[in-house]
């Protein structure tokens, strides 16, 4: 099948790409292999989108995709194996189909880091989650923790505290948060007890989680934290095996680089959202997203207004 445009990823990114490049008259396909809307749609409060004072991940995401939906053929579930360049084009084959297109735009996003700790992939889905938005609900009047510093990990611990949960601790490697103090302060005024200068050794249990096996580097002392579930929140990694495959430059952190264009190394591929690093907000990656599809028209042979 022939489009003129694929996007790799339906996130924010993808979305506004999607909505740029089809407006620009381009016929557009953007592929995601879920359900689409990136990891943003975990986030249970976003209060920094312009336009919405608060909404949910999952809502403003499903407002961005309707639109997007006006100006793109966007298939889900549909997971991209291998893109290889042929001539002029590049041919994109999914599980369920090939695609020649002459341009892509690699939204590729991130992934949540791992702890990589004893227990932790034995006991995922029963007591250890990445996602308070989605786990949350099973863990109220119960005793909960939430690993990391960031804003990420004090949003999901006012969350957890808001739907219920008894006891919320956050439990961070060092002895300052990441966070910004907005969040910071709205947590500890909504009871979210914070442990510094605490690594995880291991996560406990028999058949679901029971302790943290818990170590205070300031005073080295190793015990066992008594907790029913465990949100680890410690970033995200990129997911940047497609753009390895291309021969798409990465920094050292495996984020792709691009120019002020959204260009990658590669001519016809652009990049666009988390995946391009830097500040990883839906704000940002929709703007790169714009840029990314309005000079993606150069490789289309056509004009864009810029
Ligand atoms: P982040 O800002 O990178 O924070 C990750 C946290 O996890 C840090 O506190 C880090 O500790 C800790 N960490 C990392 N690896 C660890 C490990 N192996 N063991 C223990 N702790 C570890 O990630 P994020 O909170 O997911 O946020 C990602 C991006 O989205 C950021 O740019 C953030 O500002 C943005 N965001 C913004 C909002 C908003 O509303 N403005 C909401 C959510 C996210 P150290 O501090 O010691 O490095």
């Amino acid at each position: 099948m022939d489009y003129e445009l694929a996007i790799i990823g339906a996130g924010p990114a993808g979305y506004s790409a999607a909505i740029y490049a089809g407006r620009s008259g381009i016929k557009t396909i953007a592929l995601d292999k879920g359900l689409g809307g990136g990891l943003g749609v975990i986030s249970p409060k976003i209060e920094n989108y312009p336009g919405f004072e608060s909404i949910s991940g999952l809502d403003l995401m499903e407002k961005i995709k309707k639109h997007a939906t006006k100006y793109a053929d966007i298939h889900f579930n549909e997971e991209v194996n291998n893109i290889t360049k042929s001539k002029n084009e590049f041919i994109v084959k999914t599980n369920k189909e090939s695609y020649n297109v002459k341009a892509i735009i690699l939204c590729l996003g991130t992934d949540y880091r791992k702890l990589n700790v004893d227990g932790e992939k034995e006991l995922t889905g029963k007591g250890v989650s990445y996602c308070a938005t989605c786990d949350g609900f099973f863990f109220k009047d119960k005793k909960v923790a939430v690993i990391g510093g960031g804003n990420s990990a004090l949003i999901e611990a006012i969350f957890l505290k808001q739907i219920g949960c008894k006891d919320v601790y956050v439990i961070h490697r060092r002895d300052q948060l990441r966070a910004e103090k907005a969040y910071e302060d709205e947590a500890i005024g909504k009871g979210v007890q914070i442990i510094y200068n605490t690594h995880i050794e291991s996560i406990i249990g028999n058949q679901k989680v029971e302790f943290l096996e818990i170590h205070d580097v300031k005073t080295d002392k190793i015990s066992k934290f008594p907790i029913d579930g465990v949100f680890i929140s410690i970033g995200e990694e990129p997911q940047n095996e497609l753009a390895k495959k291309l021969n798409v430059k990465l920094d050292e952190r495996g984020f792709i680089i691009t120019d002020d264009q959204q260009r990658t190394n590669v001519k016809g591929i652009y990049a666009a959202g988390d995946i391009t690093g830097g500040l990883r907000q839906v704000v940002t990656a929709c703007a790169k997203g714009a840029v990314a599809a309005l000079a993606s028209t150069e490789a289309l042979g056509k004009k864009y207004p810029y």
